[in-house]
Formats: structure tokens, sequence, C-alpha cells
């Protein structure tokens, strides 16, 4: 494998063709293995948003080949792409690794997660329908599902290509078109695929990308007039600002997956090896750059120490290094900002008088490398109970009865995920039923499937993403009403 995959696009893709940005500005791309400059890509702001939102619409024109399009030849378009990303999955994989760091092993799974979730909604563009309904009176009344419209899609930089297709997949199923903004760390992989767009046979406009910052870029789909809707994820305080913006605009719909700190919880009924597993890397896969990442392991008393000891082993053997190396599960984390952020949080916690049993500093000396860190003695109020992380730290807090456990695992503003280890049924649904959580995983974690709505409650987001749920947020629903001399039953 090609550890030095070749990049291949560093333009703006607008209305099915790689252009340079308006101003001609460029950005630097950063490979965080090592902190050295990968390559520049163009840089979009409002200008190339308008073009870009513009070819969308002309895309979506009543009449146009994409509007006219049997819904199951959209389906096939959208195998297609599937198919192509299947074809390209080592060097796509590859080139997630160069730019994002992931272990390459975890970049592969990406590809087939994506390719899943491409093909899950790739089955629902046909099947996708309204209602006839017996309303009062001599009418006839159906409801149809369209398409909201354009819709500007804004993703993060910890799963560049699967973020990609959690958004293309429902909204060309449902019949959208699309202006994506990668995250600036990791554009990448995006450009890759809306090559692939091309060749897989997208009418021009239909999907468009624009590499470029946040408060330009983004800012400017969020507030444009002519999209309708935005799907967003990322931070919680940028999906704040997203909904104030959409309001303020043209009150665009808005879908936003958040930020977390999600409890995974131990009992002693469990086998201690397992859990200690299931609690290592529902914490410590993608480096801990996962939103629904179980950051707070609420562990019973009875098993504590021992479970310490045993988590603490497993994260001292956990082989940092080159995400290129066979045998590596930990890369850089993606930038010198996380990088710092983090360690500044394992100061907080220093200082706020956990104990750190494993890791607790940066590794190595170039690139941005955190050690796998485990925190143990964590007390609710700390900040690094508190905050999310977004980082290889295990943080371990002690709870005694269910009653406190809840109250403990529900008292954060979030609730994107949980998980319950237990053999005991009634304890599984207890917590299961109580806790404030999009997502409850019961003796797994992180088990995300196209097929399942994903999403938080609280300050974790707005809507579903994934499964039926995800259409919904691309469809508009419109009654038609007609009047007919006489109905009959
Ligand atoms: P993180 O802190 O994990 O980088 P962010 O929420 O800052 O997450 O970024 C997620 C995505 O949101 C990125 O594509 C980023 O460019 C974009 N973004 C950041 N700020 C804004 C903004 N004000 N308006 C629209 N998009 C934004």
């Amino acid at each position: 494998m090609s550890t030095q995959p070749e990049i291949k696009f560093t333009q703006l893709f607008i209305d099915g063709q790689f252009v340079d940005s308006a101003s001609g500005k460029k950005f630097a791309v950063v490979n965080p293995s090592t902190g050295k400059k990968l390559c520049e890509v163009a840089e979009g702001d409002k200008a190339d948003v308008d073009k870009a939102v513009e070819a969308a619409r002309r895309a979506f024109k009543l009449g146009s080949t994409w509007r006219t399009m049997d819904a199951s030849n959209r389906g096939r378009l959208i195998n297609k792409l599937a198919d192509l990303i299947e074809r390209d999955a080592e060097y796509l994989a590859a080139l997630e690794t160069l730019n994002n760091g992931k272990p390459l092993a975890e970049a592969q799974f990406d590809m087939v997660c994506s390719i899943n979730c491409l093909r899950y909604y790739a089955g629902w563009a046909d099947k996708i329908h309204g209602q006839t309904i017996p309303a009062d009176g001599n009418i006839f009344v159906v409801t149809r599902k369209e398409p909201v419209g354009v819709v500007g899609q804004i993703i993060p930089w910890n799963y560049p290509v699967l973020m990609c297709t959690w958004k293309f997949g429902p909204a060309l199923a449902a019949g959208c078109t699309v202006v994506l903004k990668p995250a600036e760390q990791t554009p990448l992989t995006a450009l890759y695929l809306a090559q692939l767009s091309v060749e897989a046979g997208f009418p021009p406009g239909v999907i468009n990308v624009i590499n470029g910052f946040g408060e330009t870029a983004g800012a400017a789909l969020t507030n444009h007039q002519n999209v309708q809707k935005i799907a967003f994820t990322g931070s919680t305080e940028v999906g704040k600002l997203i909904m104030e913006t959409a309001a303020k605009s043209n009150l665009k719909r808005v879908s936003l997956e958040l930020g977390g700190k999600s409890p995974i919880v131990v009992f002693p009924d469990v086998d201690l090896d397992t859990a200690v597993t299931t609690c290592y890397n529902a914490i410590f896969a993608n480096m801990g750059q996962c939103c629904c990442a179980g950051s707070r392991t609420f562990v019973h008393e009875d098993i504590y120490d021992e479970f310490v000891k045993k988590a603490t082993a497993m994260a001292a053997a956990r082989k940092v290094g080159n995400p290129f190396d066979e045998g590596v599960e930990q890369g850089p984390q993606v930038s010198e900002e996380q990088h710092n952020k983090i360690l500044e949080l394992l100061e907080s916690g220093k200082a706020q008088g956990a104990s750190v049993t494993c890791g607790g500093k940066k590794w190595g000396s170039e690139g941005y490398f955190i050690e796998p860190t485990v925190f143990a003695d964590v007390t609710d109020d700390m900040r690094i109970a508190k905050e999310e992380i977004f980082g290889p730290v295990q943080t371990i807090l002690k709870f005694r009865t269910m009653e406190e456990l809840i109250e403990r695992a529900n008292n954060t503003y979030y609730g994107l995920a949980a998980g319950v280890l237990t053999n005991d049924i009634n304890t599984a649904l207890t917590f299961a039923q109580a806790v404030e959580a999009g997502s409850v995983w019961v003796n797994c974690y992180d088990a995300t499937m196209p097929q399942t709505p994903f999403g938080g409650f609280k300050m974790s987001g707005q809507g579903r993403e994934l499964g039926e749920e995800g259409l919904h947020h691309y469809l508009e629903v419109k009654t038609i009403t007609i009047a007919i001399p006489q109905k009959n039953s």
C-alpha cells in the first residue's frame, strides 16, 4: 500500500467541473502525522458558494435531467457511486489516512461503511411515497413527498468520506441537489468523491463541493437565500450558530448532529475482560475523535479497582505510530488545534485531582500524537468529566446504585449516545429507558448502521440521520386536495 497516494484534485467542484476559486485564494492541507504541508487547495468563499448554489438550482429546475429522472434511476446512480468507491477503496482509504491520520485499517473500514450507507439509500430512492387520505367531503386527497431543493451540507474532519455518504445518500435518494463543504482540515477525499460522481453519471450541478473555512464558505451556505436546508455535523457551538443563521436568513430547514459526552456503564455481573475491551474500543477508536465516543466510563464500585487495572494495561499496550504501518492502532489527532486542546484538558484533569494511570502527555516529537490516557478517580465536577475532549482519553468514574447512576449519566447538556454492559435484562432496560440519549447500546457500543437512526437528545443535535428517519429532513410533504363530483368509499 502506498503511503504517498497521489493527490489528484485540489480545486472546487462546481457544476460538474473542477475550477479555481473566484478569489484565486488557496489554503494549506497538513499531514497530521508530520505537521507538514501536503498540498494547497482552492479556498472557496461567498462568491464560489453563490456559483455552486446557482448550479445546484439549475440542476433542480423543473424539467431538468435530475427532476425528470425516474426515481429508480436515481437509485442506480447512487449505487454506481457506491460501486466506484468500492473499486477505488484502497486508494481512498490511503488518501484518508494521509489527510486525517487515522490508521489505514480504520480508513478501510470507513470505506466499507460508506459503501453500505450509499447502497442503503440507493434502495430508498423509489420507495419514498405519500398517502391517499379519506378526508371529509367530496374530495380526493393525496400527499406527495417532494425533495426540499438545494441542500447545504457541512461536515467535520473525523470521518471525511463516511460523513459525505451520510449526507449524500439521503439527499440524493430524496431527489435534492447538494452543495457540500468538507472540513478545512480534510478536503481531499471529498474532492475525489466529486470526481467519482462525474464518472457515475450524476448530471452537472447535482453534487458540488466547496472547500473553505467555516466562517466564510460555511457561513455563506448557511446564510444563503436559495438553500432550503442545511445538514450539519460538528460542534455544538457551531450548531447553535447554524440554527441562528438559518432562522435569520430564510428559515431553511436544519438538521444537526453535534457533540457528546456519552456514558458507558459497567455493572458487576459482566465478564470483566469483555467489558474492559468494549469500553476501550468505545473511547479509543479513531483517536477518540468520535462524536458518540464512550467518554464517561461509569464502573460499579465492586469491580472498580480491577477494571481500572485492566483498562490501564490495555491502553498502555495500544500501539501508537505511523498510521500507514501494519498493526498501528492509533495515529495522530487531526490538527495542532485539537492536539493542543486535548493537552490542555489533560492538564486540567491532573490539576483537579484525577489519577493518571496511563499516558497523560504528547507522544513523540513530530505530528499531533497524544499518548493513550486513562484517568481514574474522576468525579463529575471535573472538566474532563464534563467537556468533550475528542481525544484518546478514558475517564473512569465510580457508581453504586442505579438511581444515582441515572441521575449522573443524565447530568449533561449532551445526549448523543449511551452504553450499558450487564447480563441482567431488567438492569439493561431500566437504564436504556431512563438515559437521555439518541442511541443506547446494550452489551455493545458504537453499533452504528445505515438502517438505524442516529442523532442526539438535548444539545447533541436536532433530528436524526440514517435509517428512514434520515430521509425526512430532505423531503417536504405536499397535500393535494382534488374536488370530485362524488366520492364513494
Ligand atoms: P470542530 O470543532 O470539530 O472542528 P466545527 O463545528 O468547528 O468542528 O466544524 C465542523 C464544520 O463546520 C467544518 O466544516 C467547519 O468549517 C464548519 N464551520 C465552522 N464554523 C462555521 C460557521 N460559523 N458556519 C458554518 N460552518 C462552520
